[in-house]
């Protein structure tokens, strides 16, 4: 039978990390040596490694992600069936959330990392990189968006987030929960997540607007908030504190900054949606909204964020981000 052909894209991460002479571990390893340590693998999917950057994922950008992004697109055209991202785990809620929405079409593209180096005990890399290859190269897994496979567990990129600093079961769905798992070498799907129809995004890398992410706490004053239209950017996610809200000093300000560019709203509980039609007073949603605040739905800040900088860059006016945002309500 004829393997699922799956390309692999290595950006770094804790995954590829190996002792460095500086101290620590650092990014070594490329996707070539990743692929050839997971036993077992080249009889899920004939695979063809490549290593664009050997990163910690704190220093990926959403410019490196629109790169990869269009390399995948071209590997669909050239005939791959799937294609896994490995990368560090820090930032895979946010890559796994802009791949979802830069790579259209039914083919999966699965994000993968692990908490332990190659040289740890229990290094979870390699049992991660297989569960992410049997999840790509499964039919099942078609038509799903992105996803991230760790931990044996499955995860749509819009709601998946890193909840724990440590311990390799430290992705969690918020909100649906995962969509699956994988076990004795099959993934195993209980859920899919409702499809979300928004224009292709056919980006070219650079001049990512940038979009400010701005959380509230207790007292906040505004001077962050304030600071923002003076600073150069080009748009903000304000997440504010339980179903969308902010101290009512702050009400005239989010109306003021939303005037000059789009503020998206979000909440710094991390589950549940931004609400739109509950509270009245100085700061709730309902006034924040009135004030020209775009509910952002079920997504997290940080999705919040890739979301509004995407669309900004693809020239999306006002209305069309504050349908996109919608979607995900
Ligand atoms: N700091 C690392 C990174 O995101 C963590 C990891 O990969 O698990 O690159």
């Amino acid at each position: 039978m004829t393997r699922p052909r799956l390309l692999v894209l290595s950006l770094g991460g804790t995954i590829t990390m190996t002792a460095s002479a500086a101290g620590g571990i650092a990014p070594t390893l490329g996707a070539a040596e990743l692929v050839a340590a997971v036993p077992g693998l080249g009889e899920v999917a004939e695979i063809e490694a490549r290593s664009p950057l050997r990163l910690p994922s704190p220093s990926l950008t959403l410019d490196h992600v629109v790169t990869v992004a269009a390399e995948i697109r071209m590997g669909f055209g050239a005939g791959f069936d799937g294609a896994i991202v490995i990368q560090g785990t820090d930032t895979i809620e946010e890559t796994a959330f802009a791949l979802d929405l830069l790579v259209p079409g039914e083919r999966p593209v699965v994000v993968v990392g692990a908490m332990r180096g190659p040289q740890q005990a229990g290094a979870d890399g390699p049992g991660n990189l297989l569960a992410a290859a049997l999840v790509a190269a499964a039919p099942a897994a078609r038509g799903l968006g992105a996803l991230a496979v760790l931990n044996d567990t499955i995860h749509a990129a819009r709601f998946v987030r890193k909840a724990h600093t440590a311990l390799t079961s430290a992705f969690v769905s918020d909100n649906g929960g995962p969509l699956g798992l994988v076990a004795e070498g099959r993934p195993r799907f209980f859920a899919r997540p409702a499809p979300v129809d928004l224009p292709a995004l056919h980006l070219v890398p650079g001049d990512m607007p940038p979009v400010a992410l701005i959380k509230m706490a207790m007292g906040d004053d505004g001077r962050l908030l304030r600071a923002v239209p003076e600073l150069g950017y080009a748009g903000v996610v304000i997440e504010g504190m339980g179903a969308g809200h902010v101290p009512a000093p702050l009400a005239d300000l989010v109306g003021e900054v939303a005037l000059t560019l789009p503020v998206a709203l979000a909440s710094r509980t991390l589950a549940g949606p931004v609400f739109e039609r509950t509270y009245g007073y100085a700061g709730s949603e309902i006034d924040l909204i009135g004030r020209g605040a775009l509910p952002a739905g079920l997504l997290s800040g940080p999705k919040a964020r890739v979301l509004l900088a995407l669309a900004l860059k693809a020239g999306w006016d006002r209305a069309a981000i504050r349908a996109a945002l919608a979607a995900y309500g």
